[in-house]
């Protein structure tokens, strides 16, 4: 591995231990940081940004929007909990960093873009590393992906003021959908929801979090 992802996992290893008290676990599963370890995240990184690509921090990829902290792609990740066999639906495809990432340790990966042009190059990105296992379609995420639905984990990599209701129909029950929950720019919490089995659902707040906003909407 390069000295600079050593050094990242290294990091996002000692965010897990401050952060402990609010996430509930020293250390994250082993398959997550492993998955962390194979994905070159300088291929997910634009070309001025190539000295930070380890660095466990966001950073821009263009359109407004960011390549998420790599100790939240692990994080969010690993609330997950999902693995082989699995179908998952990401909102917020960005880069394709996360979505590399879980094609790792689940079967199928379905990720919505609203923003054409990341949509796009995200889709060429992934199909040129060999992510074969990640389908990237251009969308509002606020209506998931019914055509694939019901998932066995979604994960939203942008905020919203609500859950859009439509992932939680699509979610299947006995998953769990992680979101980041608030005001754009604002107060935001990393909430996880499952739906039980009968179908109950039950919300666990776990971190605050600042995430670009969800845009779209129901009506779009
Ligand atoms: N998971 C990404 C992080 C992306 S940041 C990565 O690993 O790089 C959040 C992304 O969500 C942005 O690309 C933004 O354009 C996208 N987004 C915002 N609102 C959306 C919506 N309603 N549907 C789908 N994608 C959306």
């Amino acid at each position: 591995m390069r000295p600079d992802a050593v050094q990242m996992l290294s990091d996002i290893e000692d965010e897990v231990r401050y952060t402990r008290t609010f996430i509930g676990r020293d250390a994250l599963a082993p398959q997550v940081m492993a998955a962390m370890a194979v994905v070159p995240r300088h291929h997910f990184v634009p070309a001025d940004e190539q000295a930070f690509a380890y660095v466990n921090g966001p950073l821009p990829i263009g359109w407004g929007q960011t390549i998420s902290q790599p100790y939240i792609v692990a994080l969010m990740t690993d609330l997950l909990g999902c693995g082989a066999g699995d179908r998952v639906l990401e909102v917020g495809t960005g880069s394709g960093y996360q979505a590399a990432v879980l094609s790792r340790l689940v079967d199928q990966v379905y990720s919505l873009e609203i923003v054409p042009q990341l949509a796009t190059a995200a889709a060429e990105r992934l199909q040129s590393l060999g992510y074969a296992n990640v389908t990237v379609r251009l969308g509002d995420g606020h209506r998931g992906w019914p055509e694939q639905a019901p998932f066995d984990g979604i994960l939203v990599t942008a905020a919203a003021p609500a859950i859009p209701p439509a992932l939680i129909e699509q979610l299947r029950p006995g998953a769990r959908l992680v979101i980041p929950v608030g005001q754009a720019y604002g107060h935001q919490e990393l909430v996880t929801l499952d739906k039980a089995l009968d179908g109950a659902l039950s919300l666990t707040k776990v971190l605050d979090v600042a995430f670009v906003p969800l845009t779209g909407g129901a009506a779009a």
